[in-house]
């Protein structure tokens, strides 16, 4: 199958399993709707299409998990993603908050070559503006962010924030010092769901566990 076979709307649910699914690449439809913002029966179709491609199963309980394949074209859709929201930020001057929504109008559009020139234009970014890693073409893994309540005191991360997250969180987080990229350390971790202190820019500030859950986290561990 060629990439140039898939819809945008084929492109962006695939996006969506893997930006909406627990693991990357599992998802329950009901997710979906939420997600997309389009009907149940419309998430149906999308789902019966890509599983017509060999690019999704349905597991029964479980929801709609990636094939291998699908693996591999959803990497190739969320780098194309990444690159061209680098492009409206880096280049274009845009918001981060605007990229995310601003690159689907013309990123499935855009040749391979085309990409790949941005790409190195741009410096060969290793993240998106909102802090999520720009995978390698070749991987055959999506690379997945643990949140910021899965580190430990000790831990060294830098912050990744959802581009779906709530304006007025993204000014609280800008009143914290926190933005895409930022380097953060856990000071401390309360347990039982309580909060977490980090230290950024050498100020320590407390985030509440709720707004902690939101944050996803790139550790120098990493492995894509
Ligand atoms: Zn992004």
């Amino acid at each position: 199958m060629h990439l140039q076979e898939l819809t945008a709307q084929d492109r962006e649910t695939l996006k969506a399993i893997s930006v909406f699914g627990e693991d990357g690449t599992t998802v329950r439809p009901g997710r979906l709707v939420a997600g997309l913002d389009v009907s149940p029966a419309t998430v149906t179709a999308r789902l019966k299409r890509l599983h017509d491609l060999g690019l999704a199963d349905h597991v029964p309980y479980a929801g709609v998990t990636l094939t291998e394949q699908g693996i591999k074209v959803t990497v190739t859709i969320i780098r194309r993603h990444r690159i061209v929201e680098r492009f409206l930020v880096d280049m274009l001057g845009y918001g981060w908050e605007e990229a995310e929504e601003l690159a689907p109008h013309f990123e499935h559009a855009l040749p391979r070559d085309v990409v790949q020139r941005l790409y190195e234009t741009l410096g060969k970014p290793e993240t998106c503006p909102h802090g999520f890693p720009i995978p390698s073409p070749d991987s055959d893994s999506l690379p997945m962010l643990r949140s910021l309540v899965e580190l430990d005191p000790g831990d060294v991360a830098e912050i990744a924030v959802p581009s779906n997250t709530d304006p007025e969180v993204v000014e609280y987080l800008a009143e914290l010092g926190v933005h895409p990229g930022v380097r953060i350390k856990v000071k401390d971790k309360l347990p039982f769901d309580g909060p977490v202190t980090i230290t950024v820019n050498g100020v320590d500030q407390t985030v509440g566990n709720k707004l902690a859950r939101m944050l996803s986290v790139m550790t120098p561990d990493r492995s894509f």
